[in-house]
């Protein structure tokens, strides 16, 4: 988990993103707002400060839903994938299942 980069994207490939490790914060939250975002009970995270993120993909920056006073949900607006959550605060929440190492 150190300086690893991570990949991933969503289901069509539009949007795709890098992450410079390490992944802070690893958890499952089964808050409504990440059921209905989801479509799953319960979902896995992992969170980078936002300078580690680069969204790699054709498609650049995922479409975002703003969620709460402090977050967006991000999606890809192409196929709907659910891809994370970009807050405010300079960090973006990244789902696990769109990693294509997991
Ligand atoms: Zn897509
Ligand atoms: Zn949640």
């Amino acid at each position: 988990m150190q300086h690893t980069t991570y990949h991933g994207g969503c289901l069509c490939g539009w949007i795709r993103f890098a992450a410079l490790g390490p992944a802070d914060n690893p958890h499952t939250c089964e808050c409504r707002f990440c059921q209905q975002h989801t479509g799953a009970l319960s979902a896995p995270w992992v969170e980078f400060p936002r300078e580690r993120v680069t969204w790699t993909g054709e498609g650049g920056m995922p479409a975002t839903f703003r969620s709460s006073d402090y977050s967006s949900r991000a999606f890809c607006p192409r196929c709907g994938s659910s891809i994370g959550a970009i807050d405010d605060a300079p960090t973006v929440a990244l789902l696990l299942g769109g990693f294509d190492q997991r």
